[in-house]
């Protein structure tokens, strides 16, 4: 069976506008001079849908309320960080779609104070209706979640479990599916892309793609991850196991290994959710060259790590990367003092 009739099979409710835009970065080609090396940018706008502030959780979120709709679901308990862009789309998701949500959020990152507490994607929360649960550091949230579903089942209610920021083999298909979206885009566009760009913090993002190039028969190293949550060992055997179950849940052989996956652990630093230099500095030449928006946890990294490595020279004169834009604006505001205290002189 092809991928794009195995996908048809899997319960979906539709969350997207349609496919999101490709487009190319030539005034940052312009500003990047002779370290460009004659490389072609163009990124993926999965920051650009309409629904909740858009981003990469919404194409997971159509494979997992399609499965809690299949399973009579009326709540979706949604876990995550005090920033999580995954519960802030859970709960727009389910108001859209006229469902309960409740989140649980965990410190999982060392900030606090209003900015972060109060701000971004913790605001929008509140905003979408979701009810929220804040947990004290070293509580297990699957666990408080369970407790939760338990409590609902008791009430007369059905809970869904959308946990691990959506990163389920379920939600991966979400990615799944856009492989089968950028291989329609580059043959429209009559482009070979050299390398999809993406950032690996849970990992379904990369996995989900990860298993959608396999199902297609493509070299599913061309998809480059950078991990800002896990060291790479770790984030290589969580996408590996997450792309064969996304496989097999689609039908196709499980057949995927280590060398499968390609994950640079380079833009990591101090670890998930601290900021680095060459974040700010990623950030900051999206916004004053293009006018477009990376946010400081996933895409900032990850954007920084395709500059260094086409300043590198990882990629030969001619050869076209496209960066997905997963999203995760509302976290910018959380991280405000990282930008404005840093002292940034604008790259002239
Ligand atoms: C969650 C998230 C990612 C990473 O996706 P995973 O599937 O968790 O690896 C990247 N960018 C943004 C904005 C996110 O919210």
């Amino acid at each position: 069976m092809s991928l794009s009739d195995a996908l048809k099979l899997m319960p979906r409710r539709g969350l997207l506008d349609g496919p999101t835009a490709v487009q190319r970065l030539h005034r940052i080609e312009d500003a990047l001079g002779s370290s460009l090396n004659g490389v072609r940018i163009y990124v993926k706008r999965d920051d650009l849908m309409s629904l909740g502030g858009g981003g990469n959780k919404l194409r997971k979120l159509e494979f997992l309320l399609g499965d809690a709709a299949a399973a009579g679901a009326d709540t979706i308990l949604a876990t995550g960080g005090r920033q999580s862009n995954f519960t802030r789309l859970a709960a727009a998701a389910a108001a859209r779609l006229g469902l309960t949500c409740e989140v649980v959020l965990s410190p999982l990152v060392p900030r606090n104070g209003d900015e972060y507490d109060r701000n971004g994607n913790i605001l929008l929360d509140d905003l979408f209706g979701a009810r929220i649960h804040h947990l004290p550091a070293g509580v297990n949230s699957t666990g408080f979640a369970q407790e939760r579903f338990e409590e609902l089942r008791l009430a007369g209610r059905t809970a869904y479990m959308a946990t691990l920021g959506g990163s389920s083999p379920v939600g991966s298909l979400g990615y799944a599916a856009c492989a089968l979206e950028i291989q329609a885009q580059a043959k429209d566009l009559d482009i070979d892309f050299a390398a999809v760009v993406v950032p690996n913090g849970s990992s379904g993002t990369h996995a989900g793609l990860v298993a959608g190039y396999r199902a297609l028969g493509l070299d599913t190293t061309r998809v480059q991850a950078y991990s800002v949550l896990a060291p790479v060992a770790s984030a290589t055997s969580t996408t590996v196991e997450r792309a064969n179950a996304a496989l097999s849940l689609l039908g196709f052989e499980a057949s995927l290994n280590s060398n499968d996956v390609s994950i640079s652990g380079d833009q990591l630093g101090a670890g998930y959710g601290v900021s680095t230099p060459a974040m700010v500095d990623a950030v900051r030449l999206m916004a004053s060259r293009e006018g477009l928006l990376l946010d400081p946890v996933y895409g900032g990294k990850a954007f920084a790590g395709l500059l260094a490595e086409i300043s590198a020279g990882r990629y030969a004169a001619g050869e076209s990367v496209l960066f997905i834009m997963t999203g995760g604006i509302p976290g910018l505001y959380a991280y405000a003092s990282d930008f404005l205290g840093a002292g940034h002189e604008n790259p002239a």
